[in-house]
């Protein structure tokens, strides 16, 4: 381990030409002579710095008249790269830097002082800078002439979102967010969600202005997503747009790693492009390339959450033998072992980066919630989290309900709820589960991964993009008391005709806006799925990603083994998995629970 070395430079305190400037550094030299005024500075630059990184904090004082806003310019002598600050917006172009002000701290009155930070990587030598402009005027210098380098790059590309509520009293240091290397016990925490703007578009201009703003996964669900499909934007323009959104605060950027080989091995509707033995492709073409992203420096000060592989360890315990509701699809990748193979490499790369958090996928309680199913899916996990160059300390936690509809709380019906004597497992619907709901089902099965050996840390995500389910239709108290049927039937939330259903349902809504650490166990509510994105096409459509047509889309299918052959519940006339599906949204925002506002 690198030992941290702390190092101060102080620059000397001297007499100097300056401008009162509110806008860019160049405006101000050029109105040099109209308006010049004594004035001073003197700037102290602190460095820690390990291996790779740096921390700086930098005060300046100004030894000149008052001040209302300032800029302090600079030059780095190495290939220094800043990835983070606070109390100052800082921009880089090359080796110049500036940091302007925040609205909260402009103003510095002769003699006082202003301070701000900034994280940084670097290889080779870390020289601190010695020579400062302040609102383009030398410090430490007489001179009334331009620096000659001076910082007069504005910024390529401003913050296109600058922080909204500016802390009332300024931090000094940075709070929440640890050094490059160091990962913090829930990433959602003082941390905004980054707004995809291709899927915020779409949103704003189908109807959903009032949600646009809110954060949604980035799917990776082919290779050529990685460089962006059809001149959409790829990994490296997300990231870059994270961090400008993030304008120097933690942000949580969202990405769902789903291109395993055989992918979607129970289904049809998400079939993927690489075949069940395209392990190597899916190691070298696609997590690889990935890896090589995330772990870019300049990203080094974003959350990374990487959504693992949903569905895949789920159909390898419940879809892949010896079930009503097996197919040879899962059985085929339950026997090559590449789902796990190819899970473990995911968890191994990618945890392996200092910024990055792994949730992998843990179905919904309708799917692994009877302890026939739910023990063997916890093993399923601890084995692919500890094989193949995983290790649990790659693994943050675990996601449920990934795109589906399953209720986070049923507040009319629980599991310890009888009716007559008679338990509600009994139900029909809860036909013997052992949860109703996906926040009981996610902390039951936290517990158990906890007692396998799962780190006692992790934390637990609840996809609550379209499970609100409000609208006329929803129950406003429990059912009557006449069976567990009519007291089930009439008290849950979750309108569904089975809770196996998942294509497109009719009457679901938006759910809870993200949120983070909303309950015990709980890291954060998340929108996975994005809403307004089909889950598959309710009829045949020819494409090159390898997606197949699921009869579960289609509203007309009598439904298979895993929907207890009932009635899909499909909207009619979807597109393709992934496609933009405008009355899905429009019922989606219509239904949305808590209602829109
Ligand atoms: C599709 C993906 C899509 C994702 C998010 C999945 O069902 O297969 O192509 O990116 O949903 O909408």
């Amino acid at each position: 381990m690198a030992v941290p070395i702390v190092r101060r430079r102080t620059a000397a305190l001297a007499a100097g030409l300056m401008v009162v400037a509110s806008g860019g550094v160049a405006a101000a030299l050029s109105t040099t002579s109209a308006s010049a005024a004594t004035a001073g500075c003197s700037v102290a630059y602190n460095v820690s710095q390990w291996d790779t990184g740096f921390t700086t904090q930098v005060t300046i004082t100004n030894t000149g008249p008052a001040l209302t806003s300032w800029k302090l310019g600079w030059s780095f002598a190495g290939n220094q790269q800043i990835t983070q600050s606070w109390n100052a917006t800082v921009t880089q172009s090359g080796k110049a830097v500036t940091a302007a002000n925040l609205s909260y701290n402009g103003a510095v009155a002769t003699g006082g002082t202003a301070t701000f930070g900034f994280n940084g990587s670097y290889s080779g030598t870390n020289t601190s800078p010695t020579a400062f402009t302040l609102n383009g005027v030398a410090c430490g210098g007489t001179s009334t002439t331009p620096p000659t380098t001076p910082p007069t790059t504005p910024p390529t590309t401003p913050p296109t979102t600058p922080p909204t509520t500016p802390p009332t009293t300024p931090p000094t240091t940075p709070p929440t967010t640890p050094p490059p290397g160091q990962k913090v016990d829930n990433p959602y925490v003082g941390a905004k969600g980054y707004v995809n703007p291709e899927w915020s578009a779409k949103a704003a201009a189908d109807g959903g202005q009032k949600v646009a703003n809110q954060s949604t996964a980035v799917w990776l669900d082919r290779i050529a997503a990685i460089n962006g499909v059809n001149g959409g934007m790829g990994l490296k323009a997300h990231l870059d747009a994270a961090v400008q959104q993030a304008a120097g605060q933690p942000l949580t950027i969202e990405l769902v790693i789903y291109d395993l080989p055989g992918r979607d091995c129970a289904a049809l509707a998400s079939n993927g492009e690489l075949g069940p033995t395209d392990i190597g492709r899916y190691q070298t073409e696609y997590i690889d390339p990935i890896t090589a992203l995330e772990g870019n420096p300049a990203y080094a000060g974003l959350r990374i959450v990487n959504i693992i592989e949903p569905d895949s360890l789920p159909n390898l315990t419940t879809n892949a033998g010896g079930t009503a509701g097996s197919t040879d699809a899962c059985a085929t990748m339950k026997a090559n072992g590449n789902y796990e193979k190819g899970v473990s490499y995911a968890l191994a790369k990618l945890g392996g980066l200092g910024n990055t958090y792994n949730y992998i996928d843990a179905g919904h309680h309708a799917w692994l919630g009877w302890d026939t199913n739910l023990g063997p899916a916890a093993q399923e996990f601890y084995k692919v989290a500890t094989t193949n160059g995983a290790s649990v300390a790659d693994v943050q936690g675990f996601i449920v309900n990934t795109a589906n509809y399953g209720a986070t709380v049923e507040p009319y019906v629980k599991i310890t709820d009888n009716v007559n004597g008679t338990t509600v497992r009994q139900s029909k619907w809860v036909d013997w589960n052992y949860y109703v709901d996906e926040q009981s089902y996610a902390v039951g099965l936290r517990d158990k991964l906890v007692s396998l050996g799962f780190s006692s840390s992790i934390g637990m995500l609840i996809d609550t993009s379209r499970n609100g389910w409000g609208g006329s239709a929803r129950p406003t108290g429990p059912g009557a008391t006449t069976s567990v049927d009519t007291y089930v039937d009439g008290g849950r939330i979750d309108r569904r005709i089975h809770a196996g259903n998942w294509c497109n349902q009719s009457g679901a809504g938006l759910g809870a806006r993200p949120t983070a650490a909303p309950a015990t166990s709980i890291d954060a509510y998340v929108w996975v799925k994005p809403p307004g994105e089909s889950d598959g096409a309710s009829k045949a459509i020819p494409n090159d990603q390898g997606k197949g047509f699921d009869g579960m889309c289609d509203p007309n299918y009598a439904g298979n083994a895993r929907n207890g052959n009932n009635k899909t519940g499909a909207l009619p006339d979807s597109p393709l998995a992934g496609d933009w599906f405008s009355a899905q949204f429009h019922q989606l925002v219509a239904n949305a629970y808590p209602p829109l506002s």
